[in-house]
């Protein structure tokens, strides 16, 4: 049977690959690799013979041509996308060519690079009280946003923005998020290859001076901006509690402590 595999690779650190990913990467015979982004420790791996090629400078059409080409009977074969395959990665687009020709598809997730970042900068995306909400999206550039996602109708939630390649667009940021009533000292992070050692930065700053902060850090790309009313929280003095953990409130594992 031929088949591809597309496998989330995680944000960089190798060790960021599920167990599943790096099992298919050991066993694979032809590999297929997102740029710059995949960490080449990732193919680390790979069995000697394994044909190893990358796909930066491709189009859509040589990369799914290479991977139909690849995908012979009994074959292991890999795309090896970074982060997690279904965000921002031409899945789909890929998945149809490979339709077209009977190819099976099998998805290995990865942890995305919001994950990563949220985690790189001790943040949690979500507080009790504050916001249970996430939005996963990106700042229009040269890919139009469809209509009602512009980031100022998102971010009129007040909810956690995970923000991808918008690292270029820090200024329409503002103006957005000002629009939808964020305050100028709204707290910003940006996470510059998260989990890649040596070479993750952390950028704290509000929405006012962020823009500056990346410029001078030159920072413009492979990088995550998250707008979010739970950044710092580790450092407030009072936090509205999960309830899952209160000490007076009953679920399924638990009685409430009715002493109190
Ligand atoms: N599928 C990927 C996203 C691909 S789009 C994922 O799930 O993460 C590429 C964008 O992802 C970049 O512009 C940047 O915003 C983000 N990104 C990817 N790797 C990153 C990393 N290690 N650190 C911070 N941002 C990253």
């Amino acid at each position: 049977m031929k088949k591809i595999y597309f496998v989330g690779a995680g944000p960089g650190d190798p060790e960021l690959l599920t167990l599943k990913g790096q099992r298919l990467i050991s066993e694979a015979d032809a590999i297929l690799f997102a740029g710059s982004l995949v960490s080449t420790a990732a193919m680390m791996w790979a069995k000697n013979s394994c044909e190893i090629q990358d796909s930066k400078g491709m189009t859509l059409v040589e990369i799914t041509d290479w991977l139909i080409t690849h995908a012979i009977d009994n074959a292991k074969v890999i795309r090896l996308q970074t982060g997690d395959p279904s965000l921002y990665g031409a899945l789909i687009e890929m998945v149809q060519a490979l339709d077209k020709e009977d190819i099976a598809i099998e998805v290995v997730p990865g942890v995305t690079s919001a994950m990563a970042s949220a985690a790189a900068a001790v943040e949690t995306l979500t507080l009790p009280e504050i916001t249970q909400t996430v939005i996963f999206s990106r700042v229009e550039g040269r890919t139009p946003m469809p209509k009602g996602e512009s980031l100022h109708e998102l971010a009129a939630h007040h909810c956690t923005l995970c923000l991808y390649l918008s690292i270029t667009l820090l200024k329409k940021i503002k103006a957005e998020l000002l629009i939808a009533g964020w305050l100028e000292n709204s707290p910003i992070v940006v996470v510059y290859k998260a989990s890649w050692e040596n070479e993750q930065q952390i950028i704290r700053g509000t929405l006012a001076s962020i823009q500056a902060q990346c410029k001078q850090a030159k920072i413009t790309s492979q990088a995550m901006i998250i707008a979010s009313p739970t950044l710092g929280a580790r450092h407030w003095k009072t936090l509205k509690k999960s309830k899952l953990y209160d000490a007076d409130f009953s679920h399924k594992f638990r009685k409430a402590n009715k002493s109190k």
